[in-house]
């Protein structure tokens, strides 16, 4: 599975940086959009994505089959 970020919805909370800090980042600043990482999610990362997914406040992540 990988992530996809809808980056219109993204506004930048940083609940996915809190749930999976090795996974996304989100600089500070006003115009701050999450950086994800590509490719597979590891199955050691899959737990911590799937909470940043939930949590993400706007809907911006999903989590797609490869
Ligand atoms: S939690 Fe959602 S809205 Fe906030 S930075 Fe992450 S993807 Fe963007």
């Amino acid at each position: 599975m990988h992530v996809e970020v809808d980056f219109d919805l993204c506004q930048g909370h940083a609940e996915c940086q809190a749930e999976a800090p090795d996974w996304f980042t989100v600089p500070k600043g006003p115009e701050a959009r999450v950086r994800a990482k590509r490719g597979e999610v590891p199955a050691d990362q899959l737990e911590a994505v799937k909470a940043a997914v939930k949590y993400c406040p706007t809907q911006a992540l999903r989590l797609v089959e490869n």
